[in-house]
């Protein structure tokens, strides 16, 4: 009897071992220190000059969907969380830069039987980045790349793409029947060991983790400043409490968090740069109810700009 009972002791110890590592664990570490190094971005863009600035930032909301709290972040036992599918226009007077390609109704379809699409939102999103100066993506993930593996026109895309090596390697996967169009598959990749200069006001930053390809885009408006940091973050709950998705998440998602450790070094990081900059906006790609807030605020504008007239 007395065996039983500690054998029946030690695979409950067992298994909520497992528990906390699988679904609980999500700490990031004590430092975060020069994962992000805003000073560098800031000294990147303080010679562009003011009249050349980003004025404004808007999102289209391509696709919503309900995810588990605990799917998002480890421990979280709150409600289903929205995801939303978003794409995001930095308007410039030298031209916009676009950031993600959102998804389209099928591969929304296949992530959530349930999710809600918007056509009009995601044909806005396929003009804009054949009228952008640059469409960047801040990984590739098939949440944030089919406006670009899928685009109807890309011989007018291929020459805006800014995707670096690793993020161009993994798109033919999302594309139509596994092959991407010529004219993309045969665009010039972005060189990005370092923190680039993109365009007036914006700077682009290698941080692999959720994904080899992952970048973090910095932005400096006339208005404001923003982090785009892609999907470090599924939620912004994950940057205020420095607390990262459980590791079951990258075994049930493949290819999400490869790095784990480094993501959660950049979620510290992010938490660290949060409190410290209060003013400087975190934008995470698909916290529906935060980014509504920010629209709200007025960080964001939601709807991409219209085309301007052509000049009588
Ligand atoms: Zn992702
Ligand atoms: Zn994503």
């Amino acid at each position: 009897m007395k065996t039983w009972l500690a054998v029946m002791a030690f695979i409950l110890a067992l298994l909520g071992g497992f528990a906390w590592w699988g679904l609980l664990d999500g700490a990031a570490p004590a430092s975060g220190d020069g994962v992000f190094t805003i000073a560098e971005y800031r000294a990147l863009v303080a010679a562009d000059a003011p009249e050349t600035l980003p004025t404004e930032v808007r999102a289209e909301f391509v696709g919503e969907s309900q995810a588990p709290s605990m799917a998002a972040m480890a421990g979280d036992f709150g409600p289903a969380r929205t995801f939303t599918y978003a794409s995001f226009q930095i308007v410039a007077p030298g031209g916009d830069t676009i950031i993600d390609g959102a998804v389209d109704a099928e591969t929304l379809k296949a992530m959530s039987a349930k999710g809600r699409f918007d056509e009009a939102s995601y044909r806005r999103v396929l003009a804009a980045t054949t009228e952008a100066g640059q469409v960047l993506i801040t990984h590739e993930h098939l949440d944030h790349v089919m406006a670009i593996a899928r685009h109807p026109d890309p011989e007018a895309l291929a020459p805006r793409l800014r995707l670096t090596r690793p993020q161009l390697d993994a798109l033919a996967q999302h594309a139509v029947g596994g092959a991407l169009a010529p004219a993309i598959a045969a665009a010039t990749p972005l060189e990005l060991d370092s923190p680039t200069h993109i365009a007036p006001g914006v700077v682009a930053a290698p941080a692999p983790g959720h994904s080899p390809g992952s970048i973090t885009i910095y932005v400096r408006s006339t208005e404001r400043e923003y982090l785009f940091i892609g999907d470090i973050a599924w939620v912004m709950d994950s940057v205020r409490e420095a607390r990262g998705r459980p590791r079951l998440i990258g075994w049930i998602v493949p290819g999400v968090d490869p790095d784990r450790p480094a993501v959660l070094r950049q979620l510290r990081a992010l938490h660290d740069i949060a409190a410290a900059e209060p003013d400087l906006v975190i934008v995470p790609a698909h916290d529906a109810p935060y980014l509504r807030g920010l629209i709200a605020g007025g960080a964001l504008r939601e709807g991409f700009a219209p085309k301007p007239p052509p000049p009588a």
